[in-house]
């Protein structure tokens, strides 16, 4: 099965795609954490990505493009995934539809979260993340046990480059332009389902589960 959780950043994407991993065995592919952990091994391709990253604009669509095309052909997510970032423009959605025909496959449901903006910026200027595991955490809706430090596995967390609110207003601006044609593009497919994002993670976590049983 492949799914794309949609949404614009903050709409709980990742942690919504963490809570169906454990719970339905999708594997979860990020493409922003992908280029966050190029950007920390300092390959090539984070060098490449690292001002758009940190900036809040979108990385070229050769670059990233070829980044997820390149993650789904591995082994551990042949069967099937849940991308979260990914796609972003039309022509990423277009590159991923072809690449997944020329396999035999198809994708089955595109699931978008929706948050509205001002609740988003409230969410995004409160987030620390772990930058070992990805865990991300909100300083009032979701503390960690311990002030800074991730519950799973003890790092010290980190404010994102990109949640900081100059970034934050870039990150917003270029995903509202590029989300309607998105949303269009799935529905005339027939492969959208909308979820509402904004009530507590587990009613959120319901709707998800709900648009991927088929309720449309
Ligand atoms: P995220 O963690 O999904 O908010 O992504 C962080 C950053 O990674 C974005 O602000 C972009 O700079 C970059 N990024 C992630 N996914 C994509 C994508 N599909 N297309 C272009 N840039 C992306």
């Amino acid at each position: 099965m492949y799914v794309i959780l949609l949404g614009l950043p903050g709409a709980g994407k990742g942690t919504q795609a963490a809570l169906l991993k454990d719970e339905i065995g999708l594997a979860h592919v990020t493409t922003g954490e992908l280029f966050r952990e190029n950007i920390r091994l300092g390959t090539d391709l984070g060098k490449q990505a690292q001002p758009y990253v940190e900036s809040g604009r979108l990385v070229p669509d050769e670059i990233t493009i070829g980044m997820l095309l390149d993650r789904i052909s591995q082994p551990d997510v042949a069967r099937g995934c849940m991308l979260d970032g990914f796609p972003r423009t039309l022509e990423q959605a277009r590159a991923l539809d072809e690449a997944l025909a020329a396999d035999g496959k198809r994708l089955d449901r595109a699931i978008y979260i929706r948050v509205a903006t001002d609740e988003l910026v409230r969410r995004l200027a409160g987030r620390w993340s772990c930058p070992q595991c990805g865990a991300v955490y909100h300083e009032t809706n979701q503390p960690p046990k311990q002030p800074g430090i991730c519950d799973n596995c003890g790092s010290q967390l980190y404010q994102r480059e990109d949640d900081k609110p100059e970034a934050v207003r870039t990150r917003l601006e270029v995903n509202l332009k590029n989300l309607d044609p998105l949303l269009d593009y799935y529905r005339q497919q027939g492969k959208l389902c909308e979820a509402d994002g904004e009530g507590e993670v587990e009613a959120v976590s319901r709707a998800l589960r709900n648009c991927l049983e088929g309720e449309r």
